[in-house]
């Protein structure tokens, strides 16, 4: 039966990247036999243009009814003065919660063709293979009460809650542990027990979890040392768990030892295995609509897809010995250019995964 992919490119570059997913489905489609329907709809900042809302009931009925989303990128400027509630992110935010994709895994990966553009030395992120495990529905980022409010002497205050149950806690960290198992068997659990209660629990659920699986190493950071180790001694990591706001903080670190944001994808998962895909770049407005963008971690993205909501595990290694081949040819885009190559645009580079993923087709 066809599997459902809701396609929402969003704004910005998002557009531009999610067009080359497109052509990579396609090719998917027509070369390999997947048997896909693509449904399409609008989020963020270009629906609130169109229908006074980032998430329209449209788009949520139809993100309910597929099987996975790929997702481009939102916000920017122009709706930046906009009240809290209609900006582009909370759409994003409204989605995440209301599919209830409770676990973000982002990879950083250093690709070997690109070490040389990272901002680490070439030894120390040469073979880099991170998996990080963010917490993505809980946390301070939805924690209640939130807001701003005068307090007794007129001044205003801001103030956030962070809080977790111990079931939020437990799930994330069991993905963790089924990550780990399929890669080097280590999750390092990342929290600030020391000063946040919360976490204090965090780290007394996640050792009482690992009992289950002894054949898992677990070990515990405080995320100020965490962050210290990814810069100075990254490759010691496999798998990092942690809470919504330190993944969102560590990931972005990790992203840059890889060398460009422009290539590392994303995947949010739900307990049913729906996901909703997207490259972790943000709508890139200094370059969009000028065909520049990078459209690899979209792709990439494509592939974490084809791994973890449409149980396509084959394929998705061939979408990334597809652009593995690419870099190898020395094709660039612009935010690649320091690891040396040749520049081409948005397409180009997409026209070119597309053409190297056809020529595997031969061996499938
Ligand atoms: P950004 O990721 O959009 O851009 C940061 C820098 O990286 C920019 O210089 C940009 O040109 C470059 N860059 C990003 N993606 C690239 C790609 N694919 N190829 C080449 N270069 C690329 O982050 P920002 O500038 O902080 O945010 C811009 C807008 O995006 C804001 O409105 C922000 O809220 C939004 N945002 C959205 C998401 C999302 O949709 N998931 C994530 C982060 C930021």
């Amino acid at each position: 039966m066809a599997k459902t992919i809701l396609c929402l490119p969003g704004d910005g570059i998002g557009p531009e990247v999610t067009a080359e997913a497109m052509k990579l489905l396609e090719c998917l489609g027509n070369d390999f036999g997947l048997s896909l329907r693509i449904e399409q709809g609008s989020v963020g900042g270009s629906a609130y243009d169109q229908h006074g809302v980032p998430l329209p009931d449209a788009t949520l009925e139809a993100a309910r009814g597929a099987d996975a989303v790929l997702l481009g990128a939102v916000g920017g400027p122009k709706w930046e003065a906009l009240p809290y509630e209609s900006r582009p992110e909370r759409g994003l935010l409204a989605l995440r919660a209301e599919l209830q994709l409770f676990a973000n895994l982002r990879p950083a990966v250093t690709y070997s063709q690109l070490a040389d553009a990272s901002s680490l030395k070439t030894e120390l992120v040469s073979g880099l293979d991170i998996m990080i495990v963010r917490e993505l529905t809980g946390g301070i980022y939805f924690g209640q009460p939130r807001g701003v409010r005068t307090a007794d002497n007129g001044e205003r205050e801001g103030y956030n809650t962070l809080v977790y149950r111990e079931s939020e806690i437990e799930r994330i960290v069991r993905v963790a542990f089924d990550v780990a198992r399929k890669r080097n068997r280590r999750v390092c659990s990342v929290d600030k027990a020391n000063v946040l209660e919360a976490t204090e629990l965090w780290r007394e659920v996640a050792t009482s979890t690992a009992k289950e699986y002894s054949d898992v190493e677990l070990t515990h950071l405080y995320v100020d040392n965490a962050a210290m180790q990814l810069v100075c001694r990254p490759k010691q990591f496999d798998v990092i768990v942690t809470t919504n706001m330190f993944g969102d903080i560590l990931s972005d670190i990790a992203a840059m030892l890889t060398g460009s944001i422009g290539m590392l994808p994303s995947a949010s998962l739900a307990a049913d295995g729906k996901g909703m895909y997207e490259p972790i770049h943000g709508s890139a407005p200094d370059i969009a609509g000028q065909g520049v963008a990078n459209p690899l971690a979209t792709l990439l993205s494509v592939a974490m897809m084809l791994r973890y909501s449409l149980d396509e595990e084959r394929l998705a290694g061939l979408v990334e010995t597809a652009v593995e081949r690419v870099l190898d040819s020395g094709l660039r885009t612009a935010d690649l250019v320091n690891a040396g190559g040749r520049s081409v645009s948005t397409a180009q580079m997409g026209d070119a995964v597309v053409s190297a993923l056809r020529d595997l087709s031969g061996g499938s």
